[in-house]
C-alpha cells in the first residue's frame, strides 16, 4: 500500500461524498445502519471469510481522515485488479466503518482540520459543544446527555450522536451507538480478530504528531493478547517513523493517573477487548505540521501495518484470542 498515490480532490470524506461512493459498490458488500435524523452509517465487507477478520473504524465526526483512509482502502480493494488487490482480499476478511455518525459530520465546517482556518480553542467548541449559558466556554464531554437537562449548547458538538429527539451520544462512549451497534453485530455474524480504530488529536505542546493508544484494562487481559497489543502498536510506531512521522517513543496506556477516566473506559470495552485486539491510532489534527495528505496517508500506512503484522504473527495471535476468548467464560 502506497499512499503516495493519493489524489487529493478524489478523497471522499462527507456524508455525501460517501452516500455517491457507495451507490457505485455491489450491494452484497455493503451494509446499512439508518441513523435518527436520516443518515446512513456504512459497514463494508469483503474479503475471505474465515481468514483472519480485520475491522477499520472512525468515530468521532471532526477527525476525517481515517473516513478518507478507509474509502481510499474500499476503492483501490474494489477498483484494482492488481496483485495487491487480489493478494490482500484472499488473505483476510476485511469490514470497515468508514465513518460511524455521518449526521455529525455533515455538520462540519470544513472538509480537513489542516491548521489554517481554525485555532485549536475554536476547533474545541466545534467537537464537543459551545455552553449555552455562557457564551465562548465549552459544553462538557459526556458520555450521554438529554436536553432536557441542559441548556442547548450554542454551538452542537459534531462529535455527538443523536439518539432520538432528546438523547445524544459520544459514539464510543456508549453502547447504544451506530458506532457501537456496527461492531456487536459484525462480531455475533463473524468474530472480529482485529480492530484499528482511528482517531486524530492535536498535540498541543507537543513535537510529536502520531502515537497508538493501547486499550485501558490491558492489566485484566491474557498475556499472550497484551504482547499482541503492544507488538502491533510497537510495529505501527516504527512505520510511522519510517513515514517521516514522529509518534510518541512507544504505544501509550491511556489515563493511567486518571482513575476516573480509566474505570470509565474500562466499563464501556471491558466485553470487547478479551475478543478483539483493539488500538487505538492517533495522528494530528489540525496543524499545519501534519498537512491532510500526511493525515491520510499515516492512517492508511496504520492500516497495512496491521495487515502485515497479522499476516506475520496469525498463528500466535489466533492462539492468543484462543485463549483469551475460552477463558471468558471461566471467569465471568
Ligand atoms: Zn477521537
Amino acid at each position: 500500500m502506497t499512499p503516495d498515490m493519493m489524489d487529493l480532490d478524489q478523497l471522499v470524506v462527507t456524508p455525501d461524498e460517501a452516500d455517491g461512493f457507495i451507490e457505485d459498490l455491489p450491494d452484497e458488500v455493503v451494509h446499512v445502519y439508518q441513523q435518527y435524523g436520516g443518515r446512513k452509517v456504512y459497514r463494508i465487507t469483503v474479503g475471505m471469510p474465515g481468514q483472519p477478520h480485520i475491522l477499520f473504524t472512525r468515530p468521532h465526526a471532526h477527525e476525517p481522515a481515517g473516513t478518507a483512509a478507509c474509502f481510499e482502502w474500499i476503492r483501490r480493494l474494489l477498483d484494482g485488479n492488481d496483485d495487491w488487490s487480489s493478494q490482500v482480499q484472499e488473505s483476510f476478511r476485511l469490514s470497515f466503518v468508514p465513518d460511524a455518525n455521518p449526521s455529525g459530520s455533515q455538520l462540519a465546517p470544513v472538509k480537513f482540520w489542516d491548521g489554517t482556518r481554525y485555532e485549536n480553542e475554536t476547533f474545541f467548541l466545534w467537537m464537543f459543544g459551545e455552553s449555552g449559558d455562557e457564551p465562548g466556554e465549552r459544553f462538557p464531554r459526556l458520555d450521554t446527555w438529554d436536553t432536557r437537562d441542559v441548556t442547548f449548547p450554542a454551538l452542537l458538538g459534531i462529535a455527538y450522536e443523536q439518539l432520538d429527539e432528546h438523547t445524544y451520544v459520544e459514539p464510543n462512549r456508549d453502547h447504544r451507538s451506530t458506532f457501537f451497534r456496527a461492531y456487536f453485530d459484525l462480531h455475533a455474524q463473524e468474530p472480529v480478530d482485529v480492530w484499528l480504530d482511528m482517531h486524530q488529536t492535536e498535540y498541543v505542546g507537543s513535537e510529536r504528531n502520531t502515537h497508538i493508544n493501547l486499550p485501558t484494562n490491558q492489566d485484566q487481559l491474557v498475556k499472550g493478547l497484551r504482547d499482541h497489543h503492544a507488538g502491533l502498536g510497537e510495529a505501527i510506531h516504527d512505520r510511522w517513523r519510517r513515514e517521516g512521522a514522529n509518534p510518541h517513543d512507544a504505544p501509550k496506556d491511556p489515563y493511567t493517573s486518571n482513575p476516573v477516566q480509566r474505570d470509565f473506559l474500562n466499563a464501556v470495552w471491558h466485553t470487547i477487548t478479551p475478543n478483539t485486539l483493539h488500538l487505538v491510532t492517533e495522528v494530528q489534527n489540525n496543524n499545519t505540521r501534519t498537512p491532510v495528505e500526511k493525515q491520510v496517508g499515516l492512517q492508511m500506512a496504520a492500516m497495512d501495518e496491521t495487515l502485515q503484522y497479522v499476516r506475520e504473527h496469525s498463528a500466535s495471535l489466533t492462539d492468543a484470542l484462543a485463549e483469551s476468548r475460552g477463558s471468558r467464560g471461566k471467569h465471568d
